[in-house]
């Protein structure tokens, strides 16, 4: 029993995850709008204060005065402020708020409770259930026309009302489970939930056009260089990518408040007395909009708790289209009743849940006319990209001199190619192993092609060892930096050359084959991401994969980490940037929401199981950023820059760079 017991507290710990990755984010937004941008390095953006004194001074209030333009700061900050507060204020309170579960009045009188454990047959339960749920406001049914009942809450479910496995009860009006606030969203929150999107995206807006300006001057190279610079590229990346994964997720909801349907309905139509019917709970636009915020418009833009209705579902046009069809019951015989429950024992538990991917056609078929603009957006992202691409290929091949053309347009691909095989993934789900096992082997190849940039931006592997031959090499950096910082460091030789260069090759090409046979095993059935048991092929291979990354992530680190202050003119840093970025996302968002669809927390939705869900989740996530990233890549690679100063320049500016270490 206890080990259980530690188990379901282990995940409920996971589950807040998510959370605190939320959490982190907009903290460290606020640090890097607030301190960065408006207090200490708004002198900086100006030019007026000299870079040197800067630096001998830690205390940002000196300069206070000097800066030309206070009202634009203050006005920055205060708008900056009320909607990081209205944010952070629906966030929690969506967080905050418990689910609504069904009254008392919903659970089996103690008699009938007796009657209905102790028979065995399926329809006389469902008499017994019908009994009671005549007294009750329950219009709907199960696809098959029995009574709604929860055999873990012991309750007959209320109109709206579903179990949620991940926070095991009964939740009023459930819209979905949300992994990013842990919570259940549903009839208690759903209007702070609809709030958050709305702030969230408000807040996006605000960082965003308010940092434009210094991410242009940025990249026109107007600004000198600061980390704070970095704080300004990333945040204004980072809230347009909020921002439109965001905004879609937003206007998903706010036309469902407008249905008065909820996401589960979306999904699976109610079933009512005479019928399945999507919008069996509209009651037109206006009171469709109240019943989510409230009769009183002012209260309407604030998280708090505004509609009085006890969220039992109970709306009087259901009451008035279905209500004849349900009193009469009564007269329905016992074979309707036997044909009723078998089909609802079959759909229980929907086989779709239990399924396979589905067909592209079955994908097609569900969408809706949001879907299709969804879809139709997301594919015209991933052409852009692509085609973009195409003429930047040609570009470059005109451009630049033969060695680094291959290598440059081999890098520049990785975001296309990304966006492409996930628009594949997209349209058809059975494809999707095939499609992240091309950009995966891909963008394995990108690893090794990064390092070789660096190394031929310096001259090829003889310019590289003319400048770094005896040169000692810090060693205590990527994915090894926080378990080895006393690691010595270590003098640049030819053989270390080659062994950084085998690493990062070694990924390039034992992932194509480890892909390959994992290809060919699957066929056969040995194959199964699912199967995590010890006797799986896939729980030996995949770990086996992950230190193979690893180690060809921490050459190319290596290599960056020492040679990056020879090679700022050619904005290596930001190129980097865009190189890890693209390494984060496709490789621990795609884990974060494989993780979260095995564990149920991403809800299946015929006719899309968990993880079909899940993986249909990241490739649409995947386009959309790394469409954003392919454009910034288009500006970084797109230019032409100064040639790299002599050795002998180089070298007197390393000894002034280490005199200043020193000092
Ligand atoms: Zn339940
Ligand atoms: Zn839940």
């Amino acid at each position: 029993m206890a080990p259980s017991h530690a188990l379901r507290c282990c995940k409920r710990a996971l589950n807040w995850i998510p959370v605190l990755f939320i959490n982190l984010v907009v903290g460290w937004s606020y640090y890097a709008y607030v301190v960065e941008l408006c207090v200490c390095e708004y002198t900086d953006f100006m030019g007026r204060v000299d870079r040197s004194q800067w630096r001998t001074s830690c205390s940002c209030s000196q300069f206070r005065d000097t800066i030309p333009n206070n009202a634009e700061r203050i006005s920055y900050l205060v708008v900056f402020h009320v909607f990081f507060t209205m944010f952070v204020w629906a966030y929690w309170k969506t967080i905050c708020s418990t689910p609504a579960s069904p009254s008392k009045a919903f659970g089996l009188p103690r008699a009938e409770k007796e009657l209905y454990e102790r028979e065995e047959q399926a329809e006389r339960q469902q008499e017994i259930l019908k009994k009671v749920a005549r007294n009750l406001p329950v219009y709907t049914r199960t696809a098959g026309g029995a009574i709604r009942y929860c055999d873990i809450c012991q309750v007959v479910k209320p109109d709206r009302c579903h179990h949620c496995s991940t926070c095991e009860m009964c939740v009023l009006k459930m819209d979905h489970h949300c992994p990013w606030v842990n919570n259940c969203v549903g009839f208690s929150n759903y209007k702070f939930f609809v709030l958050f999107l709305a702030y969230a995206s408000l807040y996006c807006v605000v960082i965003c056009a308010t940092v434009i300006q210094y991410f242009i001057k940025f990249w026109t190279k107007q600004l000198p260089d600061t980390h704070a610079k970095f704080h300004i590229l990333f945040l204004f990346f980072v809230a347009a990518m909020f921002f439109i994964s965001i905004l879609s997720l937003l206007s998903y909801h706010l036309w469902l408040v407008g249905k008065n349907r909820t996401t589960i309905e979306a999904f699976r139509a109610p079933v009512f007395a005479n019928g399945p019917d999507k919008s069996g709970f509209s009651l037109g636009f206006g009171r469709n909009v109240a019943e989510v915020f409230g009769d009183e418009a002012k209260y309407w833009m604030f998280p708090v708790v505004s509609n009085h209705a006890d969220g039992v579902g109970t709306s009087p046009c259901v009451l008035s289209n279905n209500i004849q069809h349900t009193v009469d019951d009564s007269k329905e015989t016992i074979e309707e009743y036997l044909h009723a429950m078998e089909e609802a024992l079959n759909i229980t538990i929907d086989p779709a849940c239990l399924q396979e991917p589905p067909l592209a056609s079955d994908v097609i078929q569900q969408l809706d006319v949001f879907g299709f603009c969804l879809y139709g957006m997301l594919t015209c992202m991933s052409c852009i990209s692509l085609l973009l691409y195409l003429e930047q290929c040609v570009y470059i091949y005109k451009k630049m001199p033969y060695p680094k053309k291959t290598t440059i347009i081999w890098i520049t691909g990785a975001a296309p190619v990304i966006a492409t095989m996930a628009c594949f993934g997209m349209w058809i789900p059975k494809a999707v192993m095939f499609t992240d096992m091309t950009s995966n082997c891909y963008f394995a190849v990108v690893v090794y092609k990064v390092l070789v940039l660096i190394i031929e931006e310096l001259g090829g592997s003889d310019g590289f060892m003319k400048r770094f031959l005896g040169e000692g090499f810090r060693i205590n950096t990527g994915p090894c930096c926080c378990c080895c910082l006393c690691l010595p460091r270590v003098p640049m030789s030819w053989r270390m050359l080659f062994w950084l260069k085998l690493g990062a090759l070694q990924y390039a090409i034992l992932k194509t084959v480890l892909s390959v046979l994992c290809i060919i095993l699957w066929t056969n059935g040995y194959f199964d991401l699912s199967d995590l048991e010890i006797t799986g092929t896939a729980i030996w291979i995949n770990p086996f994969i992950g230190v193979l990354t690893i180690v060809s992530l921490w050459p190319v680190a290596i290599t960056f980490m020492n040679t990056n202050s020879h090679l700022r003119g050619l904005n290596i840093v930001p190129k980097y940037a865009m190189y890890q970025l693209i390494l984060v996302l496709s490789q621990l968002q795609t884990s974060i929401i494989n993780i979260l669809a095995l564990d149920g927390t991403i809800a299946c939705a015929p006719p899309f199981s968990s993880q079909a869900r899940g993986s249909m989740l990241s490739q649409q996530m995947m386009i959309m950023e790394m469409f954003i990233i392919s454009l910034v890549n288009r500006c970084l690679y797109r230019r032409t820059y100064d040639t790299l100063p002599s050795e002998a320049r180089d070298n007197e500016q390393n000894t002034k760079v280490l005199v200043e270490h020193d000092v």
